[in-house]
Formats: C-alpha cells, structure tokens, sequence
C-alpha cells in the first residue's frame, strides 16, 4: 500500500465527516476513484485507535 499526500479537494471518507481529504491510500491494483481518502484529524484519530489495539494485543501474547 502507498500513501500520497493530496493536492486535489475531496472530501474524507470517514463517515460524516466534513473535513477535505489530506491523504490518499492506495492498496496495490486499486483504482483510483476507490481509493481510501481521509483528513489529517482522522487520520491522528485512527492511528491513536489503531495504535492502542495493536499494543494490546502485542502485550496479550
Ligand atoms: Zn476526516
């Protein structure tokens, strides 16, 4: 997967949402209309959330 930070104005795909989108994430083959769009405060959002689970289940093992 790659990560392009964005120039164009689109909106973040992360529910209601209202923010423009800063970055693009791009799986491999993906096209680029169906690509992952998120704003930067979701995008601190979810790495908070995702960073959490990921610790607890490294702890866990
Ligand atoms: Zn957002």
């Amino acid at each position: 997967m790659k990560l392009e930070k964005l120039e164009a104005r689109v909106l973040c795909d992360n529910g209601i949402c209202k923010n423009t989108a800063d970055y693009a994430v791009e799986r491999e083959d993906t096209p680029k209309n169906m690509r992952l769009y998120l704003c930067k405060s979701c995008v601190k959002e979810l790495y908070r959330l995702f960073w959490a689970v990921l610790k607890q289940k490294k702890e866990s093992n």
